[in-house]
């Protein structure tokens, strides 16, 4: 998947803030100066790295020394997420080529872990055992994502702490202290940016917006509340004698207080001999959390021993109250305000990738985008052109029948949405429309899955426990008869609000999701009140897509809703445009907002002789398929024009033409 990316022209001079100098922290700066932001990052501990920072300690008898907790086990996201069929030793993190320094880092290897089964037990070893990691360590890493060289839009600052935020017209004004002093007066002052990145665990976060008064939606709130991050006790200590583990190597337990014990060896003033750190299981750290550092030291330091070799020459217990985030949440950050923009990201994000610093880079990259996208539309609002390359383009259409799916899939639909009487809006189809429709597709000996849509009348969303009894059932059989979706939405007015009902939704949602099928919101979105608010809510209740139009008649006329939309949910639900889309402009569309999926209608009028009399209406419509194939066309040619102007055939700065014509009527989805 390619994400949607901004390129900014010389003169760019947005402002954005990052809180918290860790490697959420600081891939987002980088980022974001790739991006042609300008950042001021702010750490409060020094040197910067968060929880991975190697730390220089005065060890007796040798002198100051630096402990790198490496190895960093890095998954697939960090290594190669742009360039999954990449070989091991591509640049790490997302880095161009020609940003990866091999002198500093190294070189992305595999490092050996052992395992051990019980706390007497021989280790066995697993097979495969290997983890992917740098070889200059931690230290080698934050190295390389520090951005270095003059540059007069980036501003870095350590030992400094973001004590409130307060929002100031477009942007924010962020009040800082300085840390690195004992004095009572330190020095505060107030930095000012048009958007505001924080980069802290999740409940440090939290406390600084609750702290700052800044409020945020409840539902997020409550989401973000969920997620929980592992305690543990560390202890670093340094030998004197041969190294029992290799370099880089590690032991990990599943039957002792230990968790894992690693080799902390670190490029430059490292220990005068082997040096490990032990992490304990959470489990026993959540225990012996009280305990005194002595009585901790007694009980793992025996259990670290046969793993690191000679004579203790010095050691430290530590208490860490975020080692790493253990149930994260789907979304790839939060959006706590759109106007001014201020968003969370970290390691307690993107629970769909493997590993913890996977999820920090992942979270990262995508409130990097999306602000890029917002800090796009206020620089497109004061004049500053932008230009967006969207990537490959799902078609879905709307049919009624067997025949109509025959011409649909003819006509280049990837996939379909089933429903009677599109003319109303689409209604519930019959199971029968449905099978027959499997078996058209069948036919066509092409993977094209059918959605059916579940709803039960015309009219609002707002149902009696009679209609959500009778779409449960509709929902149930029409899934059992092989639906590879449902897709419905449940609203309830409050007053002038409009919201999603999340418990009916996550009724019908459980009865999809638990069939490992699809749960598809339909354009019961375009009529919340607060749409934002609303993506949150899908995104929470875990839906795969939603329609919309942008809430308005037309997608081409709700197109920077659109955008908005893709901008904060598009990586983790499928925002489809629908809404009149034709060839005339579904090109504009697409490129306008970002959308990779599309729904049309594109019907024309059938007449049927039998219904000539003057009581009943002698047309229906049916799919056009020539109509259907000139937007399938347009919207192939679209593509190829952006991935020329990604890159392969303009130049960067080039305006890339959007062509803007007829409109026609809307389609019913
Ligand atoms: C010893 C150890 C080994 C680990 N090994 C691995 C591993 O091998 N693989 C893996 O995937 N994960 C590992 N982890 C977990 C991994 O380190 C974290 O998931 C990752 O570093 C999180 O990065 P982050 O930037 O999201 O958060 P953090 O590293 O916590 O960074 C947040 C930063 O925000 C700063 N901050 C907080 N409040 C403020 C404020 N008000 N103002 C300014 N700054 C503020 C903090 O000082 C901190 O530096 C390990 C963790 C530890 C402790």
């Amino acid at each position: 998947m390619r994400s949607p990316v901004i390129h900014w022209e010389d003169n760019m001079t947005m402002r954005v803030i990052v809180v918290g100098g860790g490697i959420t922290g600081l891939v987002a700066t980088r980022k974001f100066r790739n991006c042609g932001v300008a950042v001021t990052l702010i750490e409060r501990t020094f040197p910067f790295g968060g929880r991975l920072r190697p730390e220089r300690v005065d060890v007796p008898g040798y002198g100051q020394a630096v402990f790198d907790p490496r190895p960093v086990f890095l998954g697939p996201a960090c290594y190669n997420l742009d360039h999954p069929e990449a070989p091991l030793g591509f640049p790490p993190l997302g880095l161009r080529p020609d940003e990866f320094r091999p002198e500093t880092l190294g070189a992305l290897r595999t490092f050996p872990v052992a395992h051990v089964e019980s706390r007497d037990g021989d280790p066995v070893p697993l097979l495969p055992i290997e983890r992917v990691s740098i070889e200059g360590g931690a230290k080698g890493l934050i190295d390389l994502l520090l951005p270095s060289g003059r540059d007069e839009h980036l501003e870095l600052f350590c030992d400094t702490e973001v004590i409130a935020l307060e929002p100031d017209g477009r942007g924010w004004r962020v009040r800082v202290r300085e840390c690195g002093t004992l004095n009572d007066d330190r020095l505060t002052r107030t930095i000012h940016a048009d958007a505001v990145l924080l980069t802290q665990p999740i409940p440090a976060a939290l406390a600084l917006l609750d702290a700052s008064n800044v409020k945020i939606p409840d539902l997020l709130g409550d989401e973000l509340r969920r997620v929980r991050y592992e305690r543990t006790i560390t202890v670093t200590a340094a030998y004197r004698g041969p190294a029992q583990l290799p370099a880089g190597g590690a032991v990990s337990f599943s039957d002792s207080p230990l968790a894992l014990v690693f080799d902390n060896y670190s490029p430059g003033p490292s220990p005068p001999g082997p040096a490990v750190t032990a992490v304990a299981n959470a489990d026993w750290a959540a225990e012996h959390w009280e305990e005194s550092d002595e009585e901790i030291s007694r009980t793992l330091l025996p259990l670290i021993a046969p793993w690191a070799g000679g004579e203790l020459v010095w050691h430290r217990v530590q208490r860490r109250d975020h080692y790493r985030a253990t149930s994260r949440i789907r979304m790839p950050f939060a959006e706590a305000s759109d106007a001014p923009p201020l968003l969370i990201a970290g390691d307690g994000f993107a629970g769909y990738v493997s590993n913890a610093l996977d999820a920090a880079y992942t979270s990262a990259t995508h409130a990097v985008t999306h602000l890029c996208r917002a800090l796009g539309r206020e620089a497109r609002i004061a004049n500053r052109p932008t230009r967006r390359t969207p990537s490959a383009v799902s078609l879905e259409v709307c049919v009624t029948s067997a025949a109509e799916a025959h011409i649909a899939i003819g006509g280049g639909a990837d996939r379909l949405l089933l429903c009677a009487a599109p003319e109303v809006g689409g209604l519930t189809p019959t199971v029968d429309a449905l099978r027959l429709t499997r078996r058209a597709v069948a036919q066509q000996r092409r993977a094209v899955p059918v959605t059916v849509l579940i709803r039960p009348r015309v009219g609002g969303f707002g149902y009696s426990s009679d209609e959500f009894e009778q779409m449960r059932r509709d929902a149930r059989r029409l899934l059992k008869a092989g639906a590879d979706g449902i897709a419905f939405g449940f609203l309830h007015a409050r007053g002038a609000e409009v919201r999603i009902d999340a418990e009916r939704c996550r009724s019908l949602a459980a009865l999809a999701h638990g069939r490992g099928r699809t749960a598809v919101f339909n354009r019961a979105f375009d009529c919340l009140t607060d749409r934002r608010t609303g993506l949150q809510d899908l995104l929470a209740l875990k839906f795969d897509r939603v329609y919309t139009s942008g809430a308005r008649r037309l997608a081409l006329d709700g197109t920077s809703a659109l955008a908005e939309a893709v901008g904060y949910g598009g990586w983790d639900i499928e925002v489809v445009a629908a809404g009149g889309i034709t060839a005339g402009f579904v090109g504009c569309v697409v490129r306008e907002t970002g959308c990779r999926h599309v729904l049309v209608g594109q019907r024309r009028r059938h007449k049927d002789p039998t219904a000539s009399h003057r009581l009943i209406d002698t047309e229906y419509g049916v799919v056009d398929g020539a109509r259907l194939s000139e937007t399938t066309a347009a919207l192939r040619r679209a593509e190829r024009d952006d991935e020329l102007a990604s890159g392969l055939g303009l130049d960067e700065d080039e305006e890339c033409g959007v062509p803007v014509t007829s409109v026609s009527q809307p389609d019913a989805a």
